[in-house]
Order: structure tokens, then C-alpha cells, then sequence
């Protein structure tokens, strides 16, 4: 159902990203893929998803840390592919450390990825979104934008204010046929997941083992991860013509965690 619409996915060469980037191809958008990795990994996703859509994917090896590239991407898919009609911040890194620790350049990276270039992707893709009166804005927040954990400050801060970003900017675009929502995965199954597992061994003293049992999924109550796919259906749906009433809304997608 998204034949001729474009999609920008920030952070999408692996991961909840890279699932996105999957599940609109399947629907047939064309797709601008971001992100770092190796380039012959990258390049193979990017024919992979031009086949599984019919359409083209491009791959912008824009850094989120950089409001000028971030503006350069919004322009080059508007030249090469039309729109954007939908985007989707979701680049993001973590670090785990208490804040007497926690170093200061972390921390402003954290900011600028996680928070900051969802703002400049949004400014520059919302005047094309309202020349065509219809547009979707999603961001990947996180249950961290609805509850904290401790040794978490830069990450919670940052999914805190794409909650804030989510609803503000719906208010902005209300009569404009543009939606604006954020997904809250609790604990998904990815790269950025199985990384910090070896600092919050570190930091709390613990085994792998007890990280992932006691730690990751302690406050799921599910007991499983959530899968990156999972999370990307969501995404679709809230793109569907049925879903235009769902703006400046954060679904949590947490196996109960937030309920607790
Ligand atoms: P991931 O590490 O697998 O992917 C992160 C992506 O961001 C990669 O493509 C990476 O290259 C890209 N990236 C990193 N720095 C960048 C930069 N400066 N410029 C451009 N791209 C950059 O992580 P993931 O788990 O798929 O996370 C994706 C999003 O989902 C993040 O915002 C994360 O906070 C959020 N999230 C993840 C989980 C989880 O449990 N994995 C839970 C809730 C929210």
C-alpha cells in the first residue's frame, strides 16, 4: 500500500532499522537506508531491498551527529525518490556508565543521535510533507522515554525528549494530514542490545547469564525480547490511511514492562 511513497529510516544498516527498512520494501515504498557498516554488507541490503519493493533504495551514509548531512539526505531523497512522505528517527547508541563516569563526550553523542537529529530530520521533511498534505513521522523512542534506569542518564534524557518532540510536533501538524508518533520497545533483540551487555557486566559486577536474566529482562515481564520485525509491523500499520487519527501517541511495545 506504499507504492510511489518514499521512506527515510535514520539508523537502519542493522537492527529495529534494518527491519523497518525490510517491512516498508515489502509494501513497496522506495527506501533511503542510514547508517554505518561495512560497505559491501550495506550495498547487499540495499539491492536486497530494491528487489523485495520494485522500487529504488538508496543508501546515505549520513552521521546523525551532523545537522548539515541530515538536511543533505532530506534534499537528495526529494531529488532521487520524491517526498519524503515518511521518516523514521531511529538511530541511536547507548552508553552505561553512573554519571560521576560517565564520560562527557558520551554523553553529547548520545544527545545528537538519539535526540537532536530527530529534530533536523523532521524540520526539513515536514514542509514536503505539507506540500502534499499527507505524511508519516515515527521515531524509535524507547520504554526509557516513559520510565528510567539507573547508569542511563544521556539515553533516558534523549528518549524522554523524542516523547516531548512526538507530542509537540503532532499539535503543530494536526490539520496538516501528517501523523506524528513514537514506538517504545522494551528490551528488542539487537545489536545495540547484545553490546552493552559487557559493560553492565562491568559496571554491576555480574555474568552474562545474570545480565541477560536478571538485568535486560528483570523488567519484562514477559521473559522474552521483543524481535526487531515485531516492532516494524507496528510502524506499518501506523503509516495505513486507517491509522490517521493515531498522532502524538508513544506506543509501548514492552512485554509489560511499563505497566508494572
Ligand atoms: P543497532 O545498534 O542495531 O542499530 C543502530 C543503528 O544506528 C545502526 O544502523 C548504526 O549504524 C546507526 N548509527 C549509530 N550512530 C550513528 C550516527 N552517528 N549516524 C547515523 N547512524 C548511526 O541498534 P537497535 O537496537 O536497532 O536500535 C535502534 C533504535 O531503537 C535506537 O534508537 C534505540 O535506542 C532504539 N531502541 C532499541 C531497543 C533495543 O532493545 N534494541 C529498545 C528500545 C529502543
Amino acid at each position: 500500500f506504499l507504492k510511489g511513497k518514499s521512506v527515510i529510516i535514520t539508523g537502519s544498516t542493522s537492527g529495529i532499522g534494518l527491519a523497518y527498512a525490510k517491512a516498508f520494501a515489502t509494501e513497496g515504498a522506495s527506501v533511503v537506508i542510514n547508517g554505518f557498516g561495512d560497505e559491501g554488507e550495506i550495498e547487499k541490503e540495499r539491492a536486497a531491498l530494491e528487489e523485495t519493493s520494485g522500487a529504488k533504495a538508496l543508501y546515505d551514509a549520513a552521521d546523525m551527529t551532523k545537522p548539515d548531512r541530515i538536511e543533505a539526505m532530506v534534499r537528495r531523497c526529494h531529488a532521487e525518490l520524491g517526498g519524503p512522505d515518511i521518516v523514521i528517527a531511529n538511530a541511536g547508541i547507548q552508553h552505561v556508565a553512573r554519571i560521576e563516569d560517565f564520560p562527557p563526550e558520551k554523553f553529547e553523542a548520545i544527545m545528537k543521535i538519539n535526540m537532536t537529529s530527530a529534530w533536523y530530520l523532521f524540520r526539513a521533511a515536514i514542509p514536503h510533507m505539507k506540500e502534499k498534505g499527507w505524511g508519516r513521522i515515527l521515531s524509535t523512542a524507547s520504554a526509557h522515554s516513559l520510565v528510567a534506569s539507573p547508569n542511563k542518564t544521556a539515553y533516558i534524557m534523549a528518549k524522554h525528549g523524542i516523547a516531548g518532540l512526538t507530542k509537540t510536533l503532532a499539535l503543530e501538524t494536526a490539520t496538516d494530514g501528517i501523523t506524528v508518533n513514537c514506538i517504545s520497545p522494551g528490551y528488542v533483540w539487537t545489536p545495540l542490545v547484545e553490546n552493552q551487555i559487557p559493560d553492565t557486566m562491568k559496571s554491576r559486577g555480574l555474568t552474562r547469564e545474570q545480565v541477560m536474566n536478571d538485568v535486560l529482562l528483570a523488567a519484562q515481564p514477559t521473559k522474552q525480547f521483543v524481535m526487531p520485525e515485531e516492532v516494524a509491523a507496528l510502524a506499518v500499520f501506523l503509516c495505513r490511511d486507517e491509522a490517521k487519527a493515531i498522532t502524538g501517541a508513544n506506543y509501548s511495545m514492552d512485554g509489560g514492562w511499563t505497566a508494572q
